[in-house]
């Protein structure tokens, strides 16, 4: 298969019209969103969702959100009437958080993984708006990585990846936010956090007082109980090398008793001051802006800032649980093959 690559600015009315029709007839296409880039198919199609599946490695059972770019699109995919949702949707869609609803005929159990309900997202980013418009159907579509490995949030990776093993990749630069979206589930009684991301818990709070924030976000546990969203089960975002995460006020000290030569050293800033000359480190931003650490955190775990160098291990040092600090710090204690506190 070879792949047809787009820029955005290429994407004319009638490029737009053709890829939406080739979606709709099944067609696989990795397109941007605000969050990461997406690897995207017809939602009403099994055999095409099959083809995404298949393209990450991904197992079965671990469910696609569904991206849709209306109200009344989503509305088509699920049980409920979405006005019962209005008050909360309203001001936060389009953005990136997903809700989990019981899902309705139309989406087939092979896209939520045999369950019963479905995770739907509106996307802000305005490309992955017209995609989802010109085919007319809703998109299924997880991170464009390979199973397990960090998302995509770069056009090169998404190259690297997937380079005649898609039909489409349309362009958009870099992603916005660099983390995937934040989750929750409003199938149940409760409305419960599944997966943290760029919309805070702090800011849901206000929206959502209720909402339950269960203590394997925080990704501190090993988690024994139900798996209440099949992704937890699996490993995820894993760095090609050993990743060790440092979580303590001592990270100056901890590292220096652990440090040896094929090391690399992800932190901020300020960090990056106040460690050894000699000693390989790398800043992610400065952490008074957690956002831009957020945007460089799963590039940089793909190490795609250095070819040359072969490094061994990367030792990170932790960040604040706070705003979207708690997204980071869930996909890094998840990608961590240690982790010293
Ligand atoms: P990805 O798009 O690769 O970030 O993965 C989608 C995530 O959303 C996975 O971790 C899923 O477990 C979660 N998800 C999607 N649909 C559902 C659902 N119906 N119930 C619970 N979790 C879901
Ligand atoms: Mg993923």
């Amino acid at each position: 298969m070879k792949t047809k690559i787009f820029e955005k600015d290429e994407l004319d009315e009638s490029t737009l019209d053709k890829i939406g029709e080739d979606i709709r007839n099944g067609a696989l296409v990795i397109f941007p969103t605000e969050t990461v880039y997406g690897i995207g198919a017809n939602a009403y199609d099994e055999n095409a969702s099959k083809r995404i599946f298949e393209a990450k490695g991904r197992p079965s059972d671990n469910p696609l959100i569904v991206h849709v770019d209306s109200l009344e699109m989503a509305d088509e995919c699920m049980e409920e009437d979405i006005r019962k949702y209005k008050n909360i949707i309203s001001r936060l869609w389009p953005g990136p958080i997903t809700f989990i609803f019981k899902k309705s005929s139309s989406v087939p159990l092979t896209v939520t993984g045999g369950k019963n309900t479905v995770g739907i997202r509106f996307p802000s980013n305005k490309i992955s708006q017209k995609i989802i418009k010109h085919s007319g159907v809703p998109i299924a579509a997880p991170s464009a990585n390979i199973s397990g490995k960090p998302s995509s949030t770069r056009i090169n990776h998404v190259i690297k990846d997937f380079l005649n093993r898609v039909d489409y990749i349309i362009s958009d630069g870099d992603c916005f936010f660099g983390l995937e979206s934040t989750i929750i589930d409003l199938s149940g009684d409760a409305p419960t956090l599944l997966r943290p991301g760029p919309i805070s818990v702090e800011d849901i709070e206000n929206i959502i007082p209720n909402l339950e924030v269960p203590d394997f976000v925080y990704a501190k546990i090993d988690y024994s109980g139900p798996v209440l969203s099949p992704g937890m089960k699996y490993k995820h975002y894993s760095p090609d090398i050993q990743l060790v995460l440092i979580d303590s006020e001592d990270f100056i000290n901890e590292v220096r008793n652990i440090y040896r030569e094929g090391d690399i050293i992800f932190c901020d800033d300020n960090m990056l001051r106040l460690l050894p000359e000699d000693f390989d480190r790398i800043s992610l931003g400065n952490s008074d802006n957690l956002y831009d650490i957020a945007k460089n955190i799963f590039s940089f775990l793909r190490l795609d800032f250095d070819t040359e160098k072969k490094y061994r291990r990367i030792i990170c040092q932790g960040f604040s649980n706070s705003g979207i600090g708690l997204a980071i710090m869930n996909r890094l204690r998840k990608a961590a093959d240690v982790i010293l506190e």
